[in-house]
């Protein structure tokens, strides 16, 4: 078994999960906490560390560091950030449809293909 390392969040879990049974350091719907095993749980999600910017919190615990905890032990952010990538395979900048490479590339072509257009126009009307 792989011992985890003590965090925010893990000392959260064990303190404040209503279905972490403390006794016996598994989950009370049965086995290993998923958290812990760093898969992501639909009850903890909602019922544990709220949804972002919920106003009734715990005092005593850095919440901002919670959420990156938890989307790092869970990969619960890695789906997202895969998706944001160009064809090419370079990683994009929020709202980028294309790299820079890329970008710089297809708005050439464009231009390559509305020169060819305009020369094709002008010829045919000759
Ligand atoms: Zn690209």
């Amino acid at each position: 078994m792989t011992r985890i390392r003590e965090t925010t969040l893990t000392r959260f879990i064990k303190d404040e999960c209503a279905n972490f049974d403390k006794h016996d350091q598994e989950c009370l719907s049965g086995g290993a906490c998923k958290v812990l095993n760093g898969q992501r749980c639909g009850y903890f999600e909602k019922a544990v560390l709220e949804p972002q910017g919920y106003p009734y919190r715990l005092p005593g615990y850095d919440y901002g560091k919670l959420f990156a905890q938890y989307a790092e032990q869970t990969g619960a952010n890695k789906r997202k950030v895969k998706a944001r990538r160009c064809e090419c395979g370079n990683p994009l900048r929020s709202r980028q449809r294309y790299c820079d490479g890329c970008a710089e590339e297809r708005r050439r072509e464009t231009k390559r293909n509305a020169m060819r257009k305009y020369r094709y126009v002008h010829a045919g009307s000759m």
